[in-house]
């Protein structure tokens, strides 16, 4: 069985080659070690061979291992769903939130982000495959969420994020990556992230201008929904 530092050579030799393939400079590709439903632990090891930036879904679960890792110097993403009842949390306990995509949420968070912390990083979710998934707002209407978002005071718009219906399709993973790329592009905003590819996809979103790659399963194996 491999370790996750084995993992980690392994993802980011996936990440470098790519990068070399689509002619961009070594390090514009940032790895976010998603950890959702992993113990504290995997965090640890994950830290000890590098790995800075962690990525988690849910808030109890995220804040629980905040604590238990309270003596490293992580940096943390919220990368899932948000009700309203848990931005305050959010605004307290994150430096980066990937998935946001109402400006309702935004609002809360910008004010609800501590005086004594610097702005929160804010990516917006954008659905870029209609039906297939419920989460991110419409191309339509992201221009207007993109210029209201990028007004709030305690915000820091950096970019979109992006989570396409999943195919093992390499055309369809770029064209879905691709049009994230273009509606970024289209905003006219100072913007320098775009969080997107995953285990399977992530030479598709590194050819396609990824900054942050998302990776969960491919660095800490497969995930047990029933631990808790
Ligand atoms: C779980 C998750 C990932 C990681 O997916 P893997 O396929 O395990 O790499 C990335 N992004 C988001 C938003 C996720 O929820």
């Amino acid at each position: 069985m491999s370790t996750i530092a084995d993992n980690i050579l392994e993802v980011s030799s996936r990440i470098h080659a790519a990068t070399l393939a689509a002619n961009r400079a070594e390090n514009s590709v940032h790895l976010l070690a998603v950890s959702k439903t992993k113990p504290a632990q995997d965090l640890r090891e994950a830290y000890a061979a590098g790995l800075r930036d962690f990525g988690e879904n849910y808030l109890q679960e995220a804040l629980g291992k905040q604590l238990e890792l309270a003596d490293l110097p992580l940096i943390w993403h919220f990368i899932g769903p948000i009700q309203s009842n848990k931005t305050r949390a959010i605004a307290e306990h994150f430096d980066w939130v990937h998935s946001v995509d109402r400006l309702k949420i935004a609002q809360r968070l910008s004010e609800q982000r501590p005086a004594d912390l610097p702005p929160l990083n804010i990516c917006i979710q954008v659905n870029v495959s209609g039906e297939a998934s419920k989460s991110g707002c419409t191309p339509a209407d992201l221009p207007a969420l993109a210029s209201a978002i990028s007004a709030l005071p305690r915000l820091t718009l950096r970019g979109l994020m992006a989570i396409p219906e999943p195919t093992e399709d390499r055309a369809a993973q770029d064209a879905a990556f691709a049009a994230v790329q273009s509606l970024q592009a289209s905003l006219n905003l100072p913007l320098d992230t775009l969080s997107m590819g995953m285990s399977h996809d992530l030479e598709s979103a590194i050819a396609q201008g990824a900054t942050w790659v998302r990776i969960g399963t491919a660095l800490f194996g497969a995930r047990d929904y029933d631990r808790p």
